[in-house]
């Protein structure tokens, strides 16, 4: 059987990361060329992988990976916006430095993102974007400030994209995962195990594994979501169910 991507190229932001890295080895086996950023000196690239130093919070950074994208692959259908940052403090807690950062890399990378893209992806004629908000972009926690800030403002920016290019060849949606066993949490769960509270609150009584987080965004990649745009998607084990 054909892979779900072929044909496609796709970009993955935070590719380093826990649910980038898995999200890429699923694209990758599914037939989609790559280009994969992240913080720090990048790995080598092969034909189809090309792998690039990106900061998100970096306009000149996105003109550069744009203009390499376009180099080597000539094209561009699908931008997967994973990188992220979590700051954990509340309002009085959150300092402004730490507030600002956040802010820059969570939500202003992702409008980065999608504005040095999309002439790329217009192009392609069925461009999908990918954006990463969080369960914590959809209901409150009492602490994260920053971070319930960023995620929810990813929501809408979502949304008011996918309207904006939905006669425009490009679909855009959100998805927004629960406890995922990732370095980003790792700490945490390491510490706390399943006794840690958002587990318990979890119906499913478990964290999810990032390929179980991936396969969402191989759905939304793909051209199986073809009538799908401005949606948002929990991934949670039923977090937000109750
Ligand atoms: P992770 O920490 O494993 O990966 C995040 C990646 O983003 C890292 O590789 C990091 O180097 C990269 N990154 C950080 N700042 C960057 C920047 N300025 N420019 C480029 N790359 C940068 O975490 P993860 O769990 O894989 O997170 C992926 C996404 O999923 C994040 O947006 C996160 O907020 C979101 N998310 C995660 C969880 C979870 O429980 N793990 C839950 C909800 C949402």
């Amino acid at each position: 059987m054909a892979g779900r991507l072929v044909g496609k190229v796709a970009l993955i932001t935070g590719a380093a990361g826990g649910i980038g890295r898995a999200t890429a080895e699923l694209f990758a086996r599914e037939g989609a060329q790559l280009v994969l950023a992240d913080l720090g000196s990048p790995q080598d690239s092969t034909a189809d992988v090309l792998r690039l130093p990106l900061d998100v919070s970096s306009e000149s950074q996105w003109e550069a990976v744009a203009e390499a994208t376009r180099e080597r692959f000539g094209r561009l259908d699908v931008l997967v916006n994973l990188a992220g940052i979590v700051d954990w403090p509340g309002i009085e807690g959150t300092t402004q430095a730490d507030w600002d950062r956040v802010i820059a890399v969570n939500q202003t990378g992702t409008w980065l993102g999608m504005k040095a893209m999309l002439p790329l992806l217009r192009a392609s004629g069925a461009g999908s974007i990918v954006n990463t908000s969080s369960v914590l972009g959809l209901i409150g926690s009492g602490a994260a400030a920053a971070y319930q800030a960023s995620k929810g403002a990813v929501r809408l920016l979502t949304k008011t994209a996918a309207v904006e290019y939905a006669t425009r060849g490009v679909r855009v949606n959100s998805v927004h995962p629960g406890v995922i066993a990732t370095p980003m949490i790792q700490e945490i769960l390491d510490e706390q195990g399943d006794q840690q509270p958002d587990i318990v609150r979890t119906p499913m009584r478990r964290a999810g594994q990032p390929h179980e987080v991936a396969t969402l965004y191989l759905f939304l990649a793909s051209d199986e979501s073809s009538y799908v745009t401005g949606a948002e998607f929990v991934v949670d084990g039923g977090l937000t169910a109750h």
